[in-house]
């Protein structure tokens, strides 16, 4: 065997973002509901990971302690190696909601991201506009979100992440309430800008057909208290198209995790009774 393959191994790759061990409470009056249950994942530089897990076992908490808007009980978050537990600012993070300010124009809500780095607004309002092209958000520069359906108003809050300089985005469950084409239409949009652009991603969602088509690795969480269950590595070639979701393997891949996620709905329903 050839010595360099050795040393281009991916593994030694310091990652993007690593969450290592992380363990996580919420206090409330008396009691305590251990939410996070020592979760470690971590997310290559230029890899697309998406979180798969019940509703209410965590998913949004780990974000938080990934923003660092509240800190673990245990464990650390690593931003290429360097720990950054219970900092902010360091990673781009899209909301569930698109989140827009009522009173910036869009235009002024997607360069938010920018004019915190401090990019001049020449050419953050020349990137701006290039980018809300693309997304379908030109002629409504000047309009306040109000006047936008909820998918152009979650396009707006996700350009505003894509536009931020930070290395990392994590994205929550970012189409969850959009309808079924309205989803479909933003996962292939977010595909096609993600291969063009490869940043390091953490997607949340709770549809295993969109994790499988979107990202590299998938992790499926457990009910709460959440603790890794799998990690998947998802074989198929970029870039991805659309039909590779009727392919038989696509359909295997699926209906296994289907089946993972249900079993843990189901311990979930009745841990709560
Ligand atoms: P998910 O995003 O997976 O749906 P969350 O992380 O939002 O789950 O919530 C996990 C659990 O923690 C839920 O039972 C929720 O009610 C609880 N929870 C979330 N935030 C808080 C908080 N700030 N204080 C107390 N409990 C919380
Ligand atoms: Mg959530």
């Amino acid at each position: 065997m050839d010595k360099t393959q050795a040393v281009q191994e991916p593994s030694i790759q310091v990652p993007a973002l690593e969450v290592r061990g992380i363990s996580k409470s919420y206090r409330e009056k008396r009691r305590e509901l251990p939410v996070l249950k020592d979760v470690s994942l971590s997310v290559a530089p230029g890899e697309f990971v998406s979180i798969v897990g019940p509703s209410g076992s965590g998913k949004s908490t780990l974000f938080h302690l990934i923003g660092g808007l509240t800190e673990p009980d245990q464990g650390q978050i690593l931003l290429q190696g360097q720990d950054i537990t219970g900092k902010k600012g360091h990673i781009s993070y899209v909301p569930q909601q698109p989140a827009l300010f009522p009173w910036r124009t869009i235009e002024d809500n997607v360069i938010l991201a920018m004019e915190v780095f401090g990019v001049p607004v020449r050419e953050v309002r020349e990137e701006a506009r290039k980018w809300m092209h693309r997304a379908g958000l030109g002629g409504f520069e000047n309009s306040y979100p109000h006047k936008l359906s909820g998918g152009m108003q979650q396009r707006a809050s996700f350009l505003r992440g894509l536009l931020g300089r930070q290395e990392v985005m994590c994205l929550d469950e970012p189409f969850s309430a959009l309808d079924a084409l309205t989803r479909s239409d933003m996962q292939h949009w977010l595909l096609n800008i993600w291969e063009e652009n490869k940043r390091s991603v953490l997607f949340i969602t709770h549809n295993i057909e969109e994790a499988l088509l979107l990202s590299d690795t998938v992790y499926l969480f457990s009910s709460r208290p959440a603790t890794v269950l799998h990690k998947v590595k998802v074989p198929f070639p970029r870039p991805r198209r659309e039909e590779i979701a009727e392919d038989a393997s696509f359909l295997a891949l699926k209906r296994e995790l289907t089946q993972y996620m249900r079993e843990e709905q189901k311990k979930m329903l009745e841990g709560s009774r």
